[in-house]
């Protein structure tokens, strides 16, 4: 932590400044030039709350050079955490899809959108058995119902599955169907829920929260992994912002930025980044050109008549043209779709 001393601070200021970081612990370093004394403090806990230093007597400004998460930072694990799911790699070199509706709605529906994610080459088949929606007069998901079908769609062509728990109370069960538990936006800050999650048996996808800066979401990984529970990806899909012509903001300099700050695998989702299905495949691109380590998308066979998220939804001969382009937009940054 480095605190700069104001200008017209006097000696008797400094002195208390330099006492009281002393009696917080750290090794104080004063360097002192001609218009300007800065303190260099050493041994800054992670959960140490600047504003102590701030309100001081003569402190102009206090900047933390430390990141406040741990073991999410790039600078306790310098190699990149690549998570094997079953012998799909997620975080290595290949970028592998997850796709599938947002909901699942029947068995017919599942297997039919399950077979053509499969054969154009997605990994994963993602679907909510339990979905987290605004209204909640809106369809909530077919529970452990749906996660059966899911899991049988996927067995039978080759699929893993990722799929949403909302509370503690439903890990037990999803872990039974699930290979990885996606977390939704909405509940990246339940702090009890991402603590149990530390305790699950699968890898954990946490989706970024409506309004969430970067250091904040690195905090709620850093609950999941301090609770023991190493195996977190990320997940950029989308933010609230000014603009209101898509439904979300699909902030693409997360993928960079968060691999430079955290090792652990990036995820994009285009589907809720965007929300407007002839934009999903170019947000698509983006996130692959960026970096993505995954690409979740969302895939319909009749849209139109989706129980949630239609209007975001791929056709399924749009989720062909994704892969095809996404695979040359791999090759050309020198990976490729897994
Ligand atoms: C979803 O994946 O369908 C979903 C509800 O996502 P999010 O939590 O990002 O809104
Ligand atoms: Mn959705």
């Amino acid at each position: 932590m480095v605190v700069v001393v104001e200008h017209n601070a006097t000696e008797k200021d400094i002195e208390g400044i330099i006492k009281v970081l002393h009696d917080f612990g750290f090794d104080v370093h004063r360097s002192t030039g001609v218009n300007q004394t800065v303190l260099g403090a050493i041994g800054v806990k992670p959960d140490f709350d600047t504003r102590q230093v701030e309100l001081l007597p003569g402190v102009a400004h206090v900047y933390r050079i430390t990141e406040p998460y741990k073991l999410a930072s790039r600078s306790f694990k310098s190699e990149k955490t690549v998570i094997d799911v079953g012998g799909v790699k997620i975080g290595g070199d290949a970028i592998v899809v997850m796709a599938g509706p947002c909901s699942v709605e029947n068995e017919k529906q599942i297997f039919t959108i399950a077979e053509h994610v499969a054969k154009a080459g997605a990994k994963f088949l993602r679907g909510g058995a339990y979905k987290p929606r605004t209204s909640p007069y809106a369809f909530q998901g077919l529970g452990e119902e749906g996660l059966k079908l899911m899991r049988k769609a996927a067995d039978a062509f080759g699929l893993k599955v990722i799929t949403e728990a909302m509370d503690g109370t439903q890990l037990d069960l999803i872990e039974q169907y699930t290979d990885v538990i996606q977390i939704g936006a909405r509940n990246m800050q339940n702090y009890n829920f991402l603590r149990e999650l530390g305790k699950a048996s699968r890898p954990i996808m946490l989706k970024r929260g409506l309004s969430a800066t970067f250091e904040e979401w690195l905090m709620s990984a850093e609950y999941i992994l301090s609770s023991g529970n190493k195996n977190v990806m990320l997940c950029e899909r989308g933010i609230r912002t000014f603009e209101t012509a898509t439904r979300n903001t699909m902030d693409i300099s997360a993928i960079p930025v968060i691999h430079a700050k955290s090792h652990l695998p990036v995820i994009a989702d285009p589907s809720h980044g965007i929300g407007i299905r002839d934009k999903v495949i170019p947000m698509a691109r983006a996130a692959v050109a960026a970096g993505a380590d995954g690409i979740i998308v969302e895939v319909h066979n009749d849209p139109d008549h989706a129980k949630s998220d239609g209007a975001q939804s791929l056709f399924p001969n749009q989720f062909e043209e994704l892969m095809k382009q996404i695979r040359l937009i791999a090759e050309a940054i020198g990976r490729k779709v897994a």
